[in-house]
């Protein structure tokens, strides 16, 4: 079964009896059906399943209660009741496909289960999330050309991209216990950081504080310890992706990442979107994954004419960012860039191929974040730090204020989406993330 093929439930004809899904500019289509942890805000309810649909969640532990489906889709829901989705994550393709399947029938219009379901659902705006999984293990990579040749121009102008860029996903081992679900606000962190022009370091608030857009990327069935997972088989490991923002704090990391890498300019916050949107629903998105003429091929175990056909996905990525004062002055978020998520370098097949190609287990819920994706115009940087050329080129906001790194008050919004002519377009939802005084 691959997941790449598109079939009855990626049906642009499709509507829902829930009327909200029928919006054009809605995220949530019955085309998308993305997964999430949720329960009624501000309650003491446990956590479980939820599928959204239009403006709604349906909760997929009410429904499992109901018993109305059967075979892998009941199978499926019923690890849906969970807190978290690790064991549904980790079911494999054909249960995902198959609740995919039951869940699209019974929420299109002319579905017999309306009245059932009905009273099933909860607006999203009367809910609250945690992260879908319990992320076990973190990895982030860095996979946008782009973001690798900007940041690296910036530290050494005449070579930017290392030699071994082009020829394997790079990526640090992340933190997960500082994962958390969009809506999450946190202090700028302290650090330790060597001021311009200074021969010894100090402990202070961080006064490089940055973002990142990324994708997100939960693994699904997992691998086991030995056993690599080939790239033909790679997308069959994963669930499904969704937006995440890797905040960063530049003048600790500048400091600290020699010789071993990011350790406490990242690991302080994760922020990322409720909403995971499955491989299968982004099967009509794919697009064929390509290297500029002259550039070298990857070696053998990265690359394949499936990946050529068809491994790069379409995903339109954005940061805006609003302040206190734009928010009190009512100006509204600024979009402060965009890029595409095909533009990158390394698929998520070839990050995951690559990861376990030593023997490394992954496990159901593990997260990869994909790396800042950025676009090839200067005005396409995923983070404040190429934007801003490292802090020399401020950014004019709405209402008269600059900026070139994060200041208390702002607040990040990641968005992302799909479109394509002849398909429905179907949305991530948001990531969102308030920077507080340290
Ligand atoms: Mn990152």
């Amino acid at each position: 079964m691959s997941v790449n093929a598109i079939n009855a439930t990626h049906d642009p004809a499709l509507s829902s009896w829930v009327s909200s899904a029928n919006a054009p500019a809605s995220d949530f289509p019955i085309q998308n059906l993305p997964f999430c942890a949720f329960r009624r805000a501000r309650s003491a309810e446990g956590f479980r399943g939820g599928v959204a649909i239009g403006d709604q969640v349906l909760d997929l532990g009410a429904l499992h209660g109901l018993g109305l489906f059967d075979g892998l889709a009941a199978q499926a829901l019923a690890a849906c009741a969970q807190p978290v989705l690790n064991t549904f994550m980790g079911l494999g393709v054909p249960a995902h496909a198959a609740l995919r399947a039951a869940l699209s029938a019974a929420l299109r219009t002319d579905s017999a289960l309306a009245e059932q379901l009905r009273p099933r659902l909860i607006p999203q705006a009367a809910v609250e999330y945690r992260v879908a999984a319990q992320v076990g293990d973190y990895t982030d990579f860095y996979a946008s050309i782009h973001h690798a040749t900007a940041v690296g121009r910036l530290f050494r102008p005449d070579n930017p991209l290392l030699p071994n860029y082009k020829w394997l996903p790079l990526a640090y081992h992340g933190r997960a216990s500082s994962i958390r679900v969009s809506g999450y606000d946190f202090a700028r962190p302290v650090g330790q950081v060597l001021p311009p022009g200074a021969t010894q370091p100090e402990l202070a608030a961080t006064r490089r504080l940055d973002y990142e857009l990324e994708v997100g990327v939960f693994v699904g069935r997992g691998n086991e310890l030995g056993r690599s997972v080939p790239l033909a088989q790679a997308e069959a490991h994963v669930f499904g992706l969704c937006l995440l923002n890797d905040w960063s704090a530049r003048d600790i990391q500048a400091w600290e990442y020699q010789p071993l890498g990011p350790f406490l300019a990242k690991n302080f916050a994760t922020t990322v979107s409720p909403w995971v949107v499955t491989l299968e629903a982004l099967a009509p998105f794919r697009a064929p994954w390509t290297r500029p003429a002259g550039e070298p091929p990857p070696l053998q175990y990265l690359d394949d004419g499936a990946l050529r056909e068809a491994g790069a996905i379409d995903i339109q990525l954005e940061v805006w960012l609003d302040s206190a004062h734009m928010r009190a002055a009512n100006l509204g978020p600024q979009r402060l860039s965009q890029a595409r998520f095909r533009d990158s370098w390394w698929t998520v097949a070839q990050m995951l191929a690559h990861h376990t190609v030593n023997g490394c287990n992954l496990n159901a819920g593990d997260l990869f974040g994909s790396g800042t994706q950025s676009g090839p115009l200067p005005t396409e940087g995923g983070s404040l730090l190429e934007l801003s050329g490292g802090g020399r080129r401020p950014i004019a906001l709405a209402g008269g204020e600059s900026r070139t790194f994060l200041e208390d008050g702002d607040r990040v919004t990641l968005r992302g989406w799909c479109e394509r002519r002849g398909y429905a377009r179907i949305g991530f939802g948001e990531a969102v993330g308030t920077v507080l005084p340290a």
